[in-house]
This record gives structure tokens, sequence and C-alpha cells, in this order.
């Protein structure tokens, strides 16, 4: 006679409970990093944090009237966080800042 479990579908479901639950509680914040203006590729595009402060003879798309009003938080590729900061997939889901500016911005 063997001393084996036989284990139900309510056993599988409650150890997989136990699991997920576990490694929601123990496993750190996955807080992005903010994408920092020496970055290579915030260089290569022309980010900074403060869009006001691109220039504009360098990077003409954010000239003029229109330009002056693309921020990425109100670009296409910007994730808002809710804290100021937003995901931008350009960057790779790192945070970019609300009020900050780079080449790619496309409107919403
Ligand atoms: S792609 Fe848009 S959200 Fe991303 S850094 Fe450029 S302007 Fe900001």
């Amino acid at each position: 006679m063997s001393n084996s479990k036989k284990f139900t579908r309510r056993d599988v479901l409650a150890a997989s409970g136990a699991l997920i639950a576990t490694s929601l509680v123990a496993r750190p914040s996955f807080a992005a990093d903010k994408v920092t203006e020496d970055d290579p590729t915030a260089v290569a595009l022309g980010y900074l944090h403060d869009a006001t402060k691109v220039d504009t003879a360098k990077w003409a798309k954010r000239a003029g009237d229109a330009g002056a009003k693309q921020f990425c938080n109100n670009c296409a590729l910007y994730v808002d966080q809710g804290d100021g900061w937003g995901a931008c997939s350009i960057f790779q889901g790192r945070l970019v800042a609300g009020g900050g500016w780079c080449n790619a911005w496309i409107a919403k």
C-alpha cells in the first residue's frame, strides 16, 4: 500500500494561489528607471526633462507655436505613471518627465 496522497484540483489551486501571493509580497517593486539626459538615446533624440529648454535652433520640430505645445505628456508614446513621469516606448518603457520632450514626439 502506498502512502502517497492524491492531489485534488483544489490542492493544486490552493498551492498556486499561495505561490502567487508569496511572489507578489516578496518581489521588490519594479519602479522603472528614469531616463537621464546624458543617456545616448536621449542625446541622439534631444531629450530634455524640461521641454522649454530645448534648443529650437537645433531641434526645429519644437520651434514655433506648434512646437512649443509639444511635451512628453501629450505625446502618443507617453504612458502616464501619475507622478509627473511616464513610461516611453522609445526608451523601452523607462520613465521620462511629463514636461520633457524629444525629437520623436508624436501627437496623441
Ligand atoms: S517619444 Fe514622446 S514621450 Fe518619449 S521622450 Fe519623446 S516626446 Fe517624450
